[in-house]
């Protein structure tokens, strides 16, 4: 009979510990959590601060009594671990409800034991009122703390996803909020233009937005409590401040047992074992290998860390299951606006030296005819030699995770760009378009590696100088509603009756208002020997740019 001892009881340790059951209904399962509650919703607790989920109870998906109950698993709460002797395999630790301590034999043990929010070293961070969010236990207290105190005004500090929809939740609750982020953009995963429509959405709804803001203290208001929030040149009053700075794997105990920590988190093979016989770690506490750029990387989300539960389980009983790596894949919603990512962003292509191709659309997210289409703003990234799919984030009212979920899925089975082309996609008017947002990225790739289509880029428009001719071909309302300066307004359905306009000794830079009729425009000038860029993204990627 296995022992199998698991240290942390929510995603990744309770996914181990019911396929453990599954696969050997004799072993000795037993899981040790620090706090009081397992297999919680730790992504659902915003939406309960907000009361989009209304009850408390909704977060907690089992107990340890039904856990034992249907599963045969010996749950312990509030059961630390604080140390673990890999030589006589034991873990020891404490009871926090009787102060006892506890010794647990092992012949496994996986270290599910997570992250720890970043607390940065800054005067006033220790208020009443200063909160991060990880576990019921902290949401409980911030709840807490609104019914106690009605606090009017809200800093969250870090506009990464948790500080995104702790924005929404606490404007939900009836606050002024204060999104303060360090940087000149919030969302780290995705490049400055695309996070920029979500800044929009967050002003248009009330958010304040001090960006390039590093926080620099937080004041007191009295009675020891958050008064205020001090952050570069930014000051705002706050009566409740979340700190959303991320989060850093949970290595202390890992390292006590003698276990490799690589650049930041818990080093592990592609099996999910340590350097440490018969140890084996998952979820946020490990590096995970990207698999687009093969580089050790940490990233923190729910699906990875389940599913690396399912392996280890695997591979302790006897399988040969291998992680395939992480890339990111992430959305979130924003009060009405969705933003999804996956792979890598522009920026870190650039950094990383790597050759590669954007290609902006504006595509509906579903067919333009039926009621009710909204436009996707989708950026992709791709090797045009190769076709390597690097990456892609989108930003829209609906259909937004769909067409992230399959660029994810194609860049895991090793597609390339102009392979999107052929993909067969569910496809009826309320759902999508014959020829889908993600064919047309297929398409357009396709027609970028064939030369038929050079693009230039919306930041180096500015760039350009007397050698290129700017050429809208929108019809005249739209140029009515802005256009880009300098540029000379032929409609499309005009062009072939007035090349003469058009010089034939510069590089015609073409636009429309989202890319299709541009397309259209560089193909007839292409093919009468002009030299023509079309501008990726047309008007509406130029226009939304980060001012
Ligand atoms: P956790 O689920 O955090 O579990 C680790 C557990 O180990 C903790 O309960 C901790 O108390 C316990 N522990 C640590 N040390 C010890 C010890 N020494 N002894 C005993 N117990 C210990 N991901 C998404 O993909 N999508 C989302 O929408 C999303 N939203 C999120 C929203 C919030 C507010 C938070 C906090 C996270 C969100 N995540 C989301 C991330 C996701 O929840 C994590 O990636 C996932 O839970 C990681 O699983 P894990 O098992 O590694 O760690």
């Amino acid at each position: 009979m296995k022992k199998i001892v698991i240290v942390g009881g929510v995603a990744g340790g309770m996914s181990a510990a019911a396929r453990l059951r599954r696969l050997d209904e004799e072993a000795e399962i037993v899981v040790l959590e620090r706090t009081g509650y397992v297999s919680f919703a730790n992504c659902g607790l915003p939406y309960y601060l907000g009361r989009e989920i209304p009850n408390f109870e909704d977060l907690v998906l089992q107990t340890p009594e039904a856990l034992a109950a249907r599963f045969r698993l010996d749950v312990r709460v509030a059961h630390e671990v604080r140390g673990v002797d890999p030589e006589k395999k034991t873990v020891t630790g404490m009871n926090l409800q009787t102060n006892e301590g506890f010794e647990f034999p092992y012949d496994h043990l996986i270290l599910s034991v997570g992250a720890q929010p970043i607390k940065p070293p800054i005067p006033g961070l220790d208020s009443e009122g200063v909160f991060t969010l990880r576990n019921l236990e902290d949401t409980a207290a911030i709840d807490r703390w609104i019914e106690d105190k009605n606090p009017k005004t809200a800093a969250v500090v870090g506009g990464g996803y948790i500080g995104l929809e702790m924005a929404e939740q606490l404007h939900r609750r009836g606050m002024k909020v204060h999104l303060i982020d360090a940087a000149p953009q919030t969302l780290p995963p995705f490049d400055a233009e695309m996070a920029e429509l979500v800044h929009k959405e967050l002003e248009k709804n009330g958010v304040d937005l001090p960006l390039a803001s590093p926080l620099d203290r937080i004041e007191p208001g009295g009675k020891g409590q958050v008064g205020a929030v001090k952050a570069g040149q930014a000051e705002v009053h706050a009566d409740l401040v979340i700190l959303g700075l991320g989060v850093r794997p949970d290595i202390a105990l890992a390292k006590a047992a003698g276990v490799e920590v690589g650049n930041r988190g818990i080093r592990v093979d592609d099996h999910m074992r340590t350097n440490v016989p018969n140890i084996w770690a998952v979820g946020d506490a490990i590096e995970v290998v990207n698999p687009i750029c093969g580089e050790q990387v940490v990233i923190a989300l729910g699906g990875p860390a389940n599913r690396q539960g399912r392996i280890v389980a695997n591979n302790i009983c006897g399988g040969e299951d291998r992680y395939n790596g992480t890339i990111g894949t992430a959305i979130l919603r924003v009060f009405e606006l969705q933003a999804g990512a996956t792979g890598l962003k522009e920026a870190q292509l650039k950094e990383a030296g790597l050759k590669y191709e954007a290609i902006y659309l504006h595509p509906k997210d579903h067919a333009g005819y039926y009621p009710g289409a909204t436009p996707i703003a989708l950026k992709f990234l791709f090797e045009p030699e190769s076709g390597k799919i690097y990456g892609a984030q989108a930003v829209g009212q609906a259909g937004v995770d769909k067409r992230i979920d399959v660029i994810a899925t194609a860049i895991m089975a090793g597609m390339t760009a102009s392979e999107l082309a052929d993909l067969e996609l569910a496809y009826s008017p309320p759902f999508g378009s014959a020829k889908d947002p993600i064919n047309l990225i297929g398409m357009m790739a396709e027609n970028i590696s064939a030369g038929l289509l050079k693009q230039i880029q919306w930041h180096e428009i500015p760039k350009l100088d007397g050698s290129s001719f700017l050429l809208d071909v929108r019809s005249a309302g739209e140029v009515k509603g802005g256009t880009i300066e300098g540029s000379v307004h032929i409609p499309l359905p005009e062009l072939r009756d007035r090349l003469d306009e058009i010089p034939k000794d510069k590089t015609i830079v073409v636009f429309c208002q989202s890319g299709q009729r541009s397309y259209f425009a560089s193909r007839v000038l292409t093919q009468r020997g002009y030299e023509v860029r079309n501008l990726s993204g047309a008007y509406l990627t130029y226009q939304s740019q980060p001012s």
